[in-house]
């Protein structure tokens, strides 16, 4: 039994359908990220599994409950907002009390779960503040706190960090997955950096155009991406796409690049179907899979192309090599960086292993 599951859920504004008969399993203490670039329809399907908004048609389940049509207060969830939605005159301990207003609690209960979650949050010598004398972090801990206290099975988020700088959001990502390791609630978040997604999820369901482009582990849709659209959206920089055709030779398998390149694909091992051959596939390659030099025996690939640009930032280094009229990213050592320049010949070598191919026509994995 699934803690939460949409089935069939259909959602229209008038006429404009935003979901078209979305289904998804969310497993008890899973964290599950919904992930997808803005108005991919993220936001509404959270809206509807707290009850903020109803479904046009399909079931919202939470655990063996049809909560489907029940109010926001007695579906058993708690939501952090975006915008933390304290209220402004009350304190930090007003605000953690007025979570639990509406269950009705001895004093005693309400009490304790309200020091419970100063103590974990680290809220103990702010309870007497009002939100406009905290600091961003510091009112996002209260409005985590909020929703802690009711003991829900279910959190949900909605991008609670996209308001904080960079530093404050790499600290709340931390203490928001250890808080989850201890207290293992399920939890529905919503976010569209994926950096946040692929840190907290324990699943990742990635939407585009109001569908689930694909459901799984952040290793998954990192490693395996279902589709020409994950493939783009996870992984920065994204994964190189080139166009290509399949030639079976002699039972050889090889892909052709537009530029006449030879990409050697024997040993690929396919998730769906077999590539055909002269069937038109894109080869997808991560900028962090190829090592510079030359061909070893279980290369794909070994290309020497001119380098446009090196970009160096501290940690990293990405060179952008031409390749026909686009561009090949690849990451290196930024020591090995300091020493190319643009217009230089570097070799690259690509693993057959760590090859993705997907049909140029419908986009999907092969
Ligand atoms: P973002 O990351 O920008 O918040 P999102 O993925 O959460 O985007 P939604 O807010 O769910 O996207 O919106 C999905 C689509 O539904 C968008 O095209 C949006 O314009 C539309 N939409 C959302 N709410 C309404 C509404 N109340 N009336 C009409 N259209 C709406």
């Amino acid at each position: 039994m699934p803690s939460v599951s949409f089935e069939h859920i259909v959602k229209k504004f008038g006429e404009v359908k935003v979901l078209s008969g979305l289904n998804l399993a969310i497993d008890h203490s899973d964290f599950l990220v919904l992930l997808g670039p803005s108005g991919c329809g993220k936001t509404t399907l959270l809206n509807l599994l707290a009850g903020l908004a109803d479904v046009s048609s399909g079931r919202i389940m939470i655990g063996e409950r049809d909560v489907t049509e029940l109010d926001p207060k007695d579906r058993g969830l708690a939501m952090v907002f975006q915008s933390y939605a304290l209220y402004p005159t009350k304190t930090v301990e007003g605000n953690l009390r007025f979570g639990l207003s509406a269950l009705k609690l001895p004093r005693e209960e309400a009490d304790r779960r309200i020091k419970w979650a100063a103590s974990l949050l680290q809220l103990e010598a702010l309870m007497n503040r009002k939100p406009a004398q905290l600091s961003g972090g510091q009112r996002q801990r209260v409005a985590i706190g909020r929703a802690l206290v009711k003991h829900a099975d279910v959190l949900l988020f909605d991008e609670p960090l996209s308001n904080l700088d960079a530093k404050l959001r790499t600290e709340m990502r931390l203490e928001i997955k250890k808080l989850h390791e201890e207290l293992k609630p399920t939890v529905v978040y919503v976010t569209h950096d994926q950096i946040e997604a692929m840190t907290m999820a324990t699943k990742i369901a990635v939407m585009n155009g109001g569908a689930i482009q694909q459901f799984g582990t952040p290793d998954e849709v990192y490693e395996q991406p279902a589709n020409l659209f994950v493939a783009g959206f996870i992984g920065s920089p994204a994964m190189n796409l080139v166009e290509a055709r399949v030639v079976q030779d002699a039972g050889r398998l090889s892909a052709i690049a537009a530029d006449g390149r030879r990409f050697d694909l024997s040993g690929y091992d396919c998730c769906t179907q077999h590539p055909s051959h002269d069937q038109p596939i894109i080869i997808g390659m991560r900028p962090e899979h190829f090592v510079i030099g030359a061909s070893s025996s279980s290369a794909a690939c070994s290309l020497e192309l001119p380098v446009r640009i090196v970009e160096r930032t501290g940690s990293d280094a990405i060179l952008s090599l031409s390749f026909g009229s686009s561009l090949i990213a690849v990451r290196i050592e930024p020591d090995r960086a300091a020493r190319l320049k643009a217009g230089e010949l570097v070799t690259v070598t690509y693993p057959r292993t760590k090859l993705n191919l997907f049909d140029a026509q419908s986009g999907r994995r092969l």
